[in-house]
């Protein structure tokens, strides 16, 4: 089953104590669909300039990306995201965001995507998630992504999306600042309030939680020694996800779970490269090896005490 992702198609200029890139490909959606790609075919609903390097525009079709609802604006500057991460690479800096062509964005759906179940509306302002979603027939599944700059700028906007998804997807410090708490149970609590069914809060090298009204669940992310850039971890997550729920087109307790331990596994490859390159270029059998070694270290014997 397919999926629509609309969100942020972006050129990255990022600085971590492993190295540096300057307009690499990014942006919020370019990492969910490169994830989601290898389970379900995905539809990308953006805008770029005309200073898009064509080379990036060849690495998503290659990748199978559809790009029929990628607006390319004549004349129009690119969205640039810059960061930097420290040495506790946990820490990360926002040095610049220059919108350009997305200023101006108003997201328009392809009739054909506007029908497809699997829904990412990946960080971008509320503003226009709440236009894609008045655009989408009758959606299976909306996954939910944000950041703190929207909670800070656009709460309303962002209630009211939260109020229309199935599924949100958030950093620890992210759900606290929202829910104006610092317990994360809480703070799950608090966005279940608003109707979604799950939420799920990670939590960087420490994991994430999957909440819903029966309880939770926990995934630990792998501990790895070689981490490069974090850019996108996220939405890789996000992407491997949903992917996964789409390949399977089933919304059970158990598909769900399995969808966690996929996105984890999916984005301990994200921080292992630059930008988009370790995961454009993973092979499923590298894939199939992590969620083993995901599932393992999660796996426990029967405990009587
Ligand atoms: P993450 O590391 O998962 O938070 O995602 C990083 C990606 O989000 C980068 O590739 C950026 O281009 C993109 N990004 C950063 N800020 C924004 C924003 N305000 N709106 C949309 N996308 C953004």
């Amino acid at each position: 089953m397919s999926i629509l992702m609309v969100g942020s198609v972006a050129l990255d200029s990022v600085r971590t104590p492993r190295g540096s890139v300057e307009d690499a490909l990014g942006g919020s959606a370019t990492h969910g669909a490169l994830a989601a790609r290898q389970f379900a075919p995905v539809e990308i609903v953006g805008v770029v300039g005309e200073d898009f390097p064509r080379r990036h525009i060849n690495l998503l079709k290659r990748c199978g990306v559809g790009l029929t609802g990628l607006e390319v604006v004549k004349g129009g500057k690119t969205f640039r995201w810059g960061g930097r991460y420290f040495d506790d690479i946990n820490q990360r800096e926002t040095l610049f965001t220059d919108l350009g062509v997305f200023e101006n964005f108003r997201p328009k759906i392809p009739a054909e995507a506007a029908a497809l179940p699997y829904v990412f509306l990946a960080n971008i302002d509320p503003e226009l998630q709440l236009q894609v979603l008045k655009q989408c027939r009758r959606p299976k599944l909306v996954l939910l992504d944000t950041m703190n700059l929207w909670i800070d700028i656009r709460r309303e906007a962002l209630e009211e999306v939260l109020r229309r998804v199935d599924l949100i997807l958030m950093n620890n410090e992210e759900a606290c600042q929202f829910a104006r708490t610092t317990s994360v149970e809480r703070a799950a609590q608090t966005l279940l309030e608003y109707g979604v069914r799950r939420a799920i809060i990670k939590k960087g090298e420490h994991g994430c939680l999957m909440f819903s009204r029966q309880g939770f669940f926990a995934a630990p992310a792998l501990p790895l020694a070689d981490v490069v850039d974090p850019t996108g971890a996220g939405d890789t997550f996000a992407g491997g996800f949903l992917g996964y729920v789409a390949k399977k087109n089933s919304l059970t307790d158990d598909v769900m779970r399995q969808a966690v331990v996929v996105g984890t596994a999916m984005a301990s490859f994200c921080v292992q490269g630059f930008g988009v390159e370790r995961v454009a270029s993973l092979k499923r059998e590298d894939l199939r090896e992590r969620v083993k070694q995901v599932a393992a270290a999660m796996a426990c014997p029967p405990v009587r005490i």
